[in-house]
């Protein structure tokens, strides 16, 4: 009997980068609905619903899909919360995407004296953060939607992320953020829940994207597969630095096709050709337990 394989697929790097399509990803997510192949997206962008995504795809070309095929952070955040303590309420910095996540799941809003401070991804102004600031003084815990520092926005450019804006209120406030998103297995562990409720359970999962820190390191961890794609964000030459590798590296998603739509393992396994893509930026992209041999950073005495 052909081994049943469910898919969680990164989108940015993966499906598109910035506004273009990455070649053969339209045929590629054609060939997982024509052959019903349980698939799931799953994004640490935490600013877009479901619905926006699925526009989104839409506008670049990739029909046939629901809000039902995304799974993003503020999503997971929303069920993390709805499961752990139902009864929460919280002060949220943060776009449609964890708003709307957390009004369905009836998660009440409060600036004066909630209990989480929920991170998302977005801009802020001084003031929100200052909000936010004192909510934690009160006793509000810190929680973000994913840990990305940076998150990009053109081959060149970058904007700050909800781990940049988490780093902030963690240094006023000496409280330490706890992050979802890829890499937290919560991510994972609810993703492959919701594709087993929709489709039945698996023989085996798969995690596709282009980042080594979170995609890859968060299948590995939760048990997956994980196929690193080289459209993105990660170059061949620095696989030699982390010490978790993926089980397979494709060129693009487009190396996969043929094997979907033919349950035959594709012969083009581990040829990967260099996509010339390269990041300069230094430093931690993702705030991970990168720092956790550190001591949570101390409060300043405030002068009075
Ligand atoms: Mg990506």
């Amino acid at each position: 009997m052909a081994t049943k394989t469910a898919y969680l697929i990164d989108m940015d790097g993966v499906i598109y980068r910035e506004k273009n399509l990455i070649p053969g990803a339209a045929d590629f997510v054609q060939a997982l609905v024509m052959t019903g192949a349980p698939f799931l997206f799953l994004t640490n962008n935490s600013a877009p619903t479901p619905e926006d995504l699925a526009v989104r795809l839409k506008h670049l070309g990739i029909h046939d899909l629901s809000a039902r095929h995304f799974y993003t952070s503020a999503l997971n955040t929303a069920d993390f919360l709805s499961e752990t303590d139902p009864n929460c309420t919280t002060f949220v910095i943060g776009e449609g995407g964890i708003l709307t996540a957390l009004h369905e799941r009836k998660i009440a809003n409060d600036p004066i004296h909630p209990r989480y401070v929920v991170v998302g991804e977005g801009a802020t102004s001084l003031e929100k953060l200052s909000k936010a600031h004192e909510c934690l003084e009160r006793g509000a815990r810190l929680l973000a939607t994913n840990p990305d520092n940076w998150c990009p926005v053109s081959h060149e450019a970058t904007r700050p992320g909800a781990g940049a804006t988490a780093a902030f209120l963690e240094a006023s406030s000496g409280r330490r953020a706890y992050f979802l998103g890829k890499p937290n297995g919560y991510m994972f562990h609810r993703a492959r829940r919701k594709l087993e409720l929709a489709h039945g359970p698996a023989d085996q999962v798969v995690m596709i994207g282009d980042t080594m820190e979170t995609d890859i390191r968060g299948a590995f961890e939760a048990g997956m597969l994980s196929y690193l794609v080289l459209s993105g964000s990660t170059r061949m030459e620095t696989l030699g630095d982390y010490v978790y590798q993926p089980t397979r590296v494709l060129q693009t998603v487009g190396d996969l096709t043929d094997e979907i739509k033919t349950g035959k393992v594709s012969d083009r396994l581990n040829s990967p050709m260099l996509t010339g893509f390269h990041s300069g930026k230094l430093g931690h992209r993702h705030q991970t337990d990168v720092f956790t041999l550190h001591k949570p950073r101390p409060r300043p005495a405030m002068t009075k």
